[in-house]
């Protein structure tokens, strides 16, 4: 113990602090950990699993829709209830922590519940009370962050909009990101009247560029008001409603304005400047392949270090630090071929590399791609259309990336992310038997190169 009372310190009880945590008790470790709010983290408390809960809760309406194309008659009209979704949604979040404190506890792990701050080496305050560690690792996340400017307190982030008690009517979502893109298609979806506003040319920067434009097209399709290369000037609180001013002029009356436009490093007050612990211009901690930062005592890991910030990552991350520093297995995570998923309707879903980063770094590339009205599309009255695609480098055959734009894209990616990853030809999707039918199956009967 080397007169510390742990041998790790974790700051952080979310996805990559818990799982850091528990594997490092299993190496042997007796591990404390700090949470502030609730363990479980974003993704299970305010991100990945309450906004999946709501997706679901909005997809009925296409559901009912569709069902009327299918022989289905709808008696009476169909209603949803905001309060009774909130309330179910929340009882599964609170069984979902319940279970990660379970885990803490069976692994032994110490929780101190509290808002920790580094204080020297080795030293950590929770709150008003001092811990020592021989180890200490960071994975305090990340947090959404409002724009300057007038009225910016008005905006509701994707923390709030977990909270609202009653269902938005009309809605000004700014941003143009996965966040957005998927609050979007869940409020429309509950009924609401949607604008989502985004300042660059094109939604989700860093996908493939036709996938982007794919996408945009769907979802303005569903009725969402998508605009493009337009800011928020102001927001303006009247009697009942709030006035979000446009940079074209033109002004939107809404009952909530949704801020997702960014989220920042959680590394303020954190004390990393009394370990020499080193940030980034975004305030991101620098950490090397083993996620240890400039201080070799000190690790980081998950959204607080801003390299892909997902849930597996952070998880992938925190189990690999605690293999190689205290179960002597050094293992690095390689940031590569990473699957991503955007619950948008419909979905859309990536590995690899883009048709314009392919292009960057491979002298001869072959795309292959379709564009056709899916089966589920058929019968009902619903104008939807997907996606897919695929980059080949053209000189080895390999699969270099595919994209896809489809109501369970995010389904299809995990199966071609494991293709990738173990080094898929083209040959081998081609010599696959498809399932039929399916949207997947267009994945091997792609043949010739546009
Ligand atoms: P977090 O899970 O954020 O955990 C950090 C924890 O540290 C928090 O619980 C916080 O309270 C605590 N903390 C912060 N400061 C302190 C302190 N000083 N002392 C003590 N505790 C502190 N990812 C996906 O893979 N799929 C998705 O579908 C998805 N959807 C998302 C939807 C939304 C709306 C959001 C916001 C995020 C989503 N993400 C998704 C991202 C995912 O939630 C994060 O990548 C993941 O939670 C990062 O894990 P982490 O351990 O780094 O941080």
């Amino acid at each position: 113990m080397h007169g510390f009372d742990f041998d790790l310190f974790v700051i952080g009880g979310g996805s990559g602090g818990v799982r850091a945590s528990r594997i490092a008790a299993s190496h042997g470790a007796r591990v404390g950990i700090a949470e502030a709010y609730r363990l479980g983290g974003t993704c299970v408390i305010r991100g990945c699993v309450p906004k999946k809960l709501m997706m679901y809760a909005s997809q009925f309406r296409d559901a009912f829709e569709d069902a009327l194309g299918y022989g289905w008659s709808i008696e009476g009209s169909f209603a949803h209830d905001w309060p009774r979704m909130v309330t179910a949604r929340d009882k599964e979040i609170d069984r979902l922590e319940g279970i990660y404190r379970e885990l803490l506890d069976r692994a032994g792990v110490v929780v101190f519940p509290g808002r920790a701050a580094l204080d020297g080496p080795n030293r950590i305050y929770v709150d008003d009370q001092l811990v020592t560690a021989k180890t200490i690792l960071i994975a305090t996340g990340a947090a959404p962050v409002r724009p300057d400017i007038p009225g910016a307190n008005f905006m509701a982030t994707s923390d709030d909009i977990f909270s609202l008690r009653k269902a938005p009517t009309r809605v000004a979502i700014v941003g143009g990101g996965y966040i957005a893109c998927e609050f979007s298609g869940i409020l429309r979806g509950l009924g609401a009247q949607v604008a989502q506003l985004h300042r660059g040319k094109q939604i989700l920067r860093g996908f493939d560029d036709e996938l982007r434009d794919h996408l945009a097209d769907q979802i303005i399709r569903r009725g969402v008001d998508l605009r493009c290369e337009i800011q928020v000037t102001a927001v303006e609180r009247a009697h009942d409603h709030f006035s979000v001013y446009l940079s074209d002029g033109s002004t939107l009356d809404v009952d909530t304005v949704m801020i997702a436009a960014g989220r920042q490093c959680a590394t303020s007050n954190l004390g990393l400047d009394t370990v020499g612990v080193e940030v980034d211009g975004d305030g991101a901690i620098k950490v090397d392949q083993f996620s240890c930062t400039t201080n070799p005592a000190i690790y980081a890991v998950g959204d607080v270090t801003n390299r892909i910030n997902l849930t597996p990552v952070a998880v992938q991350e925190g189990h690999a630090f605690a293999d190689t520093v205290f179960g002597g297995r050094p293992r690095a995570v390689l940031h590569e071929n990473v699957p991503n998923a955007v619950f948008s309707q419909p979905q859309a879903a990536s590995v690899g590399l883009s048709e314009s980063e392919a292009k960057a770094a491979y002298p001869y590339i072959r795309v292959f791609g379709s564009s056709f009205r899916p089966m589920t599309a058929a019968l009902s009255y619903r104008d939807e259309r997907a996606l897919i695609k695929l980059i080949v480098d053209a000189s080895t055959d390999k699969v270099l990336g595919a994209h896809i734009v489809a109501s369970d894209a995010a389904e299809i990616i995990q199966g071609l992310a494991i293709a990738i990853k173990a080094g898929a030809r083209k040959a081998d999707m081609d010599a696959t038997i498809g399932v039929h039918p399916t949207i997947a199956e267009e994945f091997v009967t792609l043949r010739e190169a546009r």
